[in-house]
């Protein structure tokens, strides 16, 4: 049983279903939603990953694995841009990647701040900044691909059940009861993908997770050709404060240019996220666009409040329960998860069923917080 049918619960639907298992998948709103932490209609990738070059294995496997679901829905699901990653010396986006980069011989340019501006007419770039050019970047259609893997998963014969919320869950025998408004359901295995309501559902896990509200918006540039896709890359700047800002090319289909800051917002409850924009959100993104990329500083189309499952150490938690070993726990993806759903919907597959996984998720342990299995 797969509770939370987003993100990452529809990719591990699929590949459970895949591999032959009965599976249902039980989702407190629509398949999919805009409650959780997956809309937007972008998401980046990444391969000269500064979290941590650990990471690029998994997003080898990514990258493949998205490409094999646009090919079996036959559906755009990925586009590569390339990325550019901006700040100032010692950065740490530049730092990060530079380390992953070096670590996995990844393909690149590093280029100084006149170059750049060369290249990127976007972006206005103080004299001191460099700029890492990922070529393998670019970005994930969100809303599409959460429905693409639940599409599949369903007609792979899992059964998938929105607005169903799961209430409370208990062992019983040498499985579990979970409880719904509908159901009592056993389960002989569970898979918490719960996102923002993780602590929620599952309150012993050991490690403390903090959800943050998070506000992304859209404006019309100035200059939109600028901005189109095809015209530019993804981009992350980081500042000299060490905050960040971040954004995509123009998509056909959402209009506007989209912008937002990875800065941790401020500290929210899922169930009462304030969900409403406010005037001071469109200035953190006003300030990026008048200082940094002044021609895209256009009328504002849009904003949504999104949130972050931040874990301790901003890296995600993939590992069994530490109690019980027949449930498999996803979440404190830290507001960079997306772009490994596909990797991570095999690996919590093999979690559940056989216990381990075959792609290299050690560094994702609980272990690292000190919480013993
Ligand atoms: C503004 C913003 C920008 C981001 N940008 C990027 C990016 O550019 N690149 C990137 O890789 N990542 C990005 N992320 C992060 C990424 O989107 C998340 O890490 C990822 O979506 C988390 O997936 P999830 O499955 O944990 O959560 P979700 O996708 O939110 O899924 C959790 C699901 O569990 C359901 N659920 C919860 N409780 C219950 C219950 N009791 N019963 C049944 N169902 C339940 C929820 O309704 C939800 O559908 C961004 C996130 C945000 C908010």
């Amino acid at each position: 049983m797969v509770v939370g049918v987003g993100t990452m619960g529809a990719a591990a639907c699929y590949h459970l279903a895949g591999r032959g298992a009965r599976v249902l998948g039980l989702e407190r709103f629509d398949i999919p939603n805009a409650m959780g932490s997956a809309a937007g209609f972008s998401r980046m990738i990444r391969l000269a990953y500064f979290e941590h070059p650990d990471y690029v294995p998994l997003l080898r496997r990514s990258y493949q694995l998205w490409d094999e679901l646009q090919a079996e829905l036959g559906l755009e699901i990925i586009k590569i841009t390339g990325g550019v990653y901006l700040g100032p010396p010692g950065a740490e986006v530049l730092e990060g990647s530079l380390s992953s980069v070096r670590q996995h011989d990844l393909p690149h340019e590093w280029l100084d701040a006149a170059e750049a501006a060369r290249r990127f007419p976007q972006f206005k770039i103080p004299d001191d900044f460099r700029c890492l050019h990922d070529h393998q970047a670019g970005l994930v259609l969100p809303e599409r691909a959460v429905a693409g893997y639940a599409e599949l998963a369903l007609r792979r014969g899992a059964e998938l059940h929105g607005q169903e919320p799961v209430l409370s869950w208990e062992p019983a025998g040498d499985g579990f009861i979970v409880r719904t408004p509908r159901a009592n359901y056993a389960a002989a295995k569970l898979l918490f993908c719960g996102g923002a309501w993780t602590s929620k559902l599952v309150a012993d896990l050991g490690v403390r997770l903090t959800v943050t509200r998070q506000p992304m918006a859209w404006v019309w540039p100035k200059k939109p050709a600028l901005f189109e896709l095809g015209a530019m890359p993804v981009w992350i700047m980081e500042h000299r404060d060490g905050s960040n800002h971040y954004g995509f090319p123009m998509l056909p289909g959402s209009p506007g240019f989209k912008v937002a800051s990875h800065v941790r917002g401020a500290p929210a409850d899922a169930d009462q996220l304030d969900r409403a924009p406010r005037e001071a959100d469109e200035q953190v993104v006003r300030r990026v666009l008048q200082n940094h990329i002044p021609e895209a500083n256009g009328p504002l189309l849009s904003m949504r409040i999104c949130m972050y499952t931040n874990s301790p150490d901003h890296q995600f938690i993939v590992d069994r329960h530490p109690r019980h070993s027949n449930v498999t726990i996803a979440c404190g993806f830290s507001g960079h998860g997306f772009k490994f759903a596909s990797a991570l919907g095999q690996v919590l597959a093999e979690l559940t069923l056989d216990g381990r996984s075959s792609l290299p998720i050690e560094f994702l342990g609980l272990s690292r917080f000190g919480v013993k299995q």
